[in-house]
């Protein structure tokens, strides 16, 4: 029932608007005007001011024949990373990719076609389904910010996809962990280094001591933490005042993501009081964890869809934060399934259109399935 060259089409058409994040008015407007003609009520939220972006989040609402039936919320990004701009998308063998070394942007503008195509198809065949929420966010790449300003209370959805996993379909993330960002201002004491360094207090080397005492890397199977970026110093010759340190930690365990990121602090904490620095800390709890179960609504349909397209259900653990955090979050049961993109974040990144396509049927079977069974309290 998808149509396949339609799907690219759209695909292309939106791979070559420009939506780096933070400046996705272009393409908003662009999917604004699809959604109207779709008879989508759509609108874009004023949240972009409170955190930058140029155009908010799209919110629509597709009326389906069934509106006793169950809702499904569909969700993709519209911004990309900013190195995705002017690109030239080619297809060789089956396979979408740039015509230059740049990102495909197949994330999430494979998430935004297949929407689009999923609701095509639903008016085109005139197909008996529930109501059909649609939230595209600006902002996800820097940190969810678009989903985290949306007004969840405009929702009213039962059970939610996020259209925004790499990979063949057939994938459910049903989980992910919490993620806690570090940062750490160091100050120390400037001195010249030859002539008198007992003067100074070496912020680098307070930084690095306590780098040291940290535990870095893979803690446990669902435990991870990370030091990314150090910067520091002014000359060869100075013993440097100051130092900037950021981190990270990330763990589906709440109470172990507690303890790991109080050792971390508590490790530049120790090494500055040694070396007689100070410190100013920084920690953002940036997203929970979440944990969608088998026997949840989400993976349910999502069973039976798999099952009505041939396709087999693997379940996925992610180590990376989505959306799907944010609408589980807010009491929505929301999944992230994979459509085919590979290599996101890479100059690799390529589409498969033979997933890409099943993913689109999968997501309109998701549809159809929710459409079977009627929302609670409805008689
Ligand atoms: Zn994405």
């Amino acid at each position: 029932m998808i149509n396949r060259d339609r799907l690219v089409e759209t695909f292309m058409s939106l791979v070559k608007i420009n939506s780096p994040v933070f400046k996705e008015r272009k393409v908003a407007e662009y999917l604004l005007h699809l959604l109207a003609e779709l008879g989508v009520e759509a609108m874009l939220d004023e949240s972009g001011s409170q955190y930058g972006s140029d155009a908010g989040n799209i919110i629509g609402h597709f009326r389906g024949r069934r509106p006793d039936a169950l809702r499904v919320l569909l969700s993709a990004h519209m911004d990309t990373l900013v190195s995705g701009v002017d690109i030239e998308p080619i297809i060789e063998n089956g396979i979408i990719k740039p015509a230059t070394k740049t990102i495909l942007a197949a994330d999430d503008k494979a998430g935004l076609a297949i929407i689009l195509e999923v609701l095509r198809t639903i008016k085109e065949k005139d197909l008996e389904v529930g109501d059909v929420e649609i939230v595209i966010s600006s902002g996800e790449e820097e940190g969810l910010l678009g989903a985290k300003h949306l007004d969840l209370s405009l929702l009213k959805a039962d059970v939610a996809f996020v259209l925004d996993s790499d990979g063949p379909p057939g994938g459910v993330t049903t989980r992910a962990p919490s993620y806690d960002s570090i940062k750490a201002w160091i100050k120390g004491q400037a001195a010249h280094a030859g002539a008198c360094p007992e003067k100074g207090i070496n912020a680098i080397a307070a930084a690095a001591r306590a780098i040291s005492q940290m535990k870095l890397g893979r803690i446990d199977e669902e435990t991870t933490a990370n030091v990314g970026v150090i910067k520091g110093g002014v000359a060869r010759n100075v013993v440097p005042e100051e130092c900037y340190v950021e981190g990270e930690a990330r763990s589906h365990d709440p109470k172990k993501l507690a303890d790991l990121t109080a050792s971390m602090i508590d490790a530049l904490q120790r090494a500055c009081a040694e070396a007689g620095a100070t410190f100013h800390p920084e920690v953002i709890r940036e997203f929970e964890a979440f944990h969608v179960l088998e026997d949840q609504l989400p993976v349910r349909i999502f069973q039976e869809a798999c099952r009505r397209c041939g396709l087999k259900p693997r379940t996925l653990s992610s180590g990376g934060g989505s959306d799907t955090n944010i609408f589980n979050a807010h009491g929505i049961p929301a999944v992230n399934l994979p459509i085919g993109i590979r290599d996101a974040h890479t100059d690799k990144e390529t589409l498969s259109i033979k997933d890409f396509e099943l993913a689109a049927r999968l997501v309109l079977e998701i549809v159809r399935v929710a459409g079977e069974s009627r929302r609670e309290g409805e008689g």
